[in-house]
């Protein structure tokens, strides 16, 4: 195991072939395991390519010492549904999951869209979120917070979340029709001015710039997490597609990167 790089809020380690970030703010937490995977795992979808996906669960678990058999990792589909796990089970239409009980393995994926990785050190209890444009136009941050506070009597205080890498404003533009979705929902946001930014005019149509990131830290803030327990990773996938997965940069054939969290079983 070797450090690849590490800046004040990130580590990249190494390990034979593969590699993965860590949030240092979840690595003062003993009592889990996390990672987010760079390019070198591949986790697509079952239907695409099951034996690369089973092969990159298998090198992770390995890695993080985590037992493969209980992975629970949703059918993404862009939803703003957050289910709490109680053993090893398959959802449907589910783009998060929270859970309390040691040895889960919560697993999202996501190339370019948001996977936020939450930690209640108080509750023991976690979570891992895919929020891409249309997760964050629904707010299935908000949704996972509310969660936590509802079956687990999280107090918003003491939830960490971890911002992973993700396409960034400098990438996501798009057209007048979404940048008008996001206007009608979020208009209210303080920062409404810094969410949503004209851009250039393209082949006649005037082009926007989306900060989903920023939409998702105010939601975040909004219902009582501190900002010092809110780490974003600051990566833009786009920008760094020979490290992630994209799907802006490798359209239909891109892999997957994985957003995984567990709690130890206490000896
Ligand atoms: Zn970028």
């Amino acid at each position: 195991m070797a450090k690849v790089w590490e800046n004040e809020k990130l580590v990249c380690i190494k390990e034979n072939d593969i590699q993965y970030i860590q949030f240092k703010k979840l690595l003062k937490y003993p009592q889990i395991k996390h990672c987010y995977t760079l390019k070198n795992l591949n986790f697509p979808p079952i239907y695409k390519d099951e034996k690369t996906l089973k092969n990159s669960y298998k090198k992770i678990c390995d890695c993080l010492n985590l037992d493969e058999n209980k992975i629970v990792k949703p059918h993404q589909t862009h939803t703003s549904n957050v289910e709490v796990v109680n053993e090893v089970i398959n959802f449907q239409d589910v783009d998060g999951v929270l859970t309390n009980k040691e040895e889960i393995v919560l697993v999202t994926t996501s190339a370019d869209c948001i996977s936020l990785l939450m930690f209640d050190p108080v509750k023991k209890v976690i979570g891992s979120i895919h929020s891409g444009w249309r997760g964050t136009l629904q707010g299935i941050a908000k949704e996972a917070v509310l969660k936590m506070i509802e079956k687990y009597e999280s107090n918003p205080e003491d939830i960490i979340c971890c911002i992973c890498p993700s396409i960034r404003s400098c990438h996501f533009e798009v057209d007048e029709d979404v940048k008008d979705l996001f206007y009608e929902k979020y208009k209210n946001l303080q920062q409404i001015n810094n969410i949503i930014k004209k851009t250039k005019i393209k082949d006649g149509k005037q082009k926007y710039t989306i900060d989903t990131v920023l939409i998702n830290i105010c939601l975040l803030k909004k219902l009582g997490l501190k900002e010092e327990n809110i780490i974003d990773s600051n990566i833009c996938t786009v920008c760094n597609k020979n490290n992630f997965h994209s799907y802006r940069a490798e359209k239909e054939n891109s892999g997957r990167n994985a957003a995984i969290i567990s709690i130890k079983k206490e000896s």
